[in-house]
């Protein structure tokens, strides 16, 4: 008798004092609070911190940027798990060092990779154009060339045509004159042959000076092709220049994002209740967001995920700023009863 009203005596003492802590300590009886449903410490309110004006992010955009991680999480959540007070608990910092400094190397080597792409596909381009115009030029030069080589065959075969006529004629000549002189038809034949050779030499010249022209035409056509030529050579140069600064600007790119990824991109700490979340690096909005969620990722009370895709893997390289199903069972396994 005397032991049960004992035990019930306690039981009464030990629930007033729960009832007391209770009361007293708002974040245990969040946190110890068998109705929650929650494990983990929720809603989890959040403040901004210090924000470094180097980052080139304003208040304003820092603010927004966290409302849409905490948007994206309880979408995926279906449910409200943070929120931004003037005294949150998470201090949200924005802190700068070297390592912002290797990423925003990173941001310059890839701009000069993209200008030096475009350089290049220019230059591509050009030497294609130039390329087509040589061959169409060729193609023309080709062609004048063999009407020239036939020309000149025509004219020779016209010049030995005419020698040996003249030799004839001079035979004819020669024979007449040691004979005293030709008869009269004779005489008459004679001069009609004197005519006809005097109008072959006539057109032969006619045909050398045409020649003439024709070979200072394709001299001239040479040249031009040969500077074409020249000029496609050159933009082959440029190109393979420009293709081998790119390429060790990609290494260098290479060599700087190894570097980068060794970094932590931010930190969410919690020494002694003092909760924090630092962010050290980030190249873009979009890249800041998706640090803001995998570190309010681990306020929520999230350890990292295995799977590369999800935003709690340990490392944020790839992935997009989203939750991924992964994520979401994460939460339910650590924070719900
Ligand atoms: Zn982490």
């Amino acid at each position: 008798m005397q032991k049960t009203f004992k035990k019930i005596f306690l039981i009464i003492i030990l629930s007033i004092s729960i009832g007391i802590f209770m009361v007293r300590n708002e974040s245990l009886l969040m946190r110890n609070n068998p109705f929650s449903e929650y494990k983990c410490y929720i809603p989890v309110t959040y403040a901004v911190g210090t924000v470094d004006p180097r980052f080139g992010v304003s208040q304003e955009k820092f603010v927004s940027l966290m409302q849409e991680a905490e948007q994206k999480w309880e979408t995926a959540l279906g449910r409200d798990v943070f929120q931004m007070e003037n005294d949150g608990r998470v201090k949200v910092n924005l802190v700068y060092d070297e390592r912002q400094l290797t990423t925003e190397n990173l941001k310059n080597i890839m701009l000069d990779v993209d200008n030096n792409k475009e350089k290049a596909d220019q230059l591509v381009a050009n030497y294609e154009s130039l390329r087509a115009q040589l061959e169409e030029k060729n193609k023309i030069f080709e062609t004048q060339t063999s009407r020239y080589n036939q020309d000149i065959k025509d004219y020779t075969n016209a010049l030995e045509k005419y020698q040996s006529d003249l030799k004839e004629y001079e035979k004819e000549v020669a024979y007449w004159n040691s004979q005293g002189g030709a008869p009269k038809e004779v005489f008459i034949e004679l001069t009609e042959q004197k005519k006809d050779l005097d109008a072959q030499v006539k057109d032969l010249k006619k045909q050398e000076s045409a020649l003439n022209a024709l070979r200072t035409v394709l001299e001239k056509k040479q040249q031009e092709l040969n500077d074409m030529v020249a000029q496609v050579n050159g933009t082959i140069g440029a190109v393979n220049q420009t293709a081998t600064k790119a390429n060790s600007e990609i290494a260098d790119y290479n060599e700087t994002q190894a570097a980068r990824g060794e970094f932590e991109t931010g930190l969410y700490m919690n020494d002694n209740g003092q909760e924090s979340i630092d962010i050290f690096q980030f190249f873009d909005d979009e890249d800041l967001l998706a640090v803001l969620i995998h570190e309010m990722g681990h306020a929520l009370g999230l350890a990292h995920a295995e799977n590369p895709t999800a935003i709690m893997y340990p490392k944020l390289i790839n992935q997009s700023a989203e939750i991924t199903p992964d994520d979401i069972a994460f939460f339910q396994t650590t924070c719900v009863r």
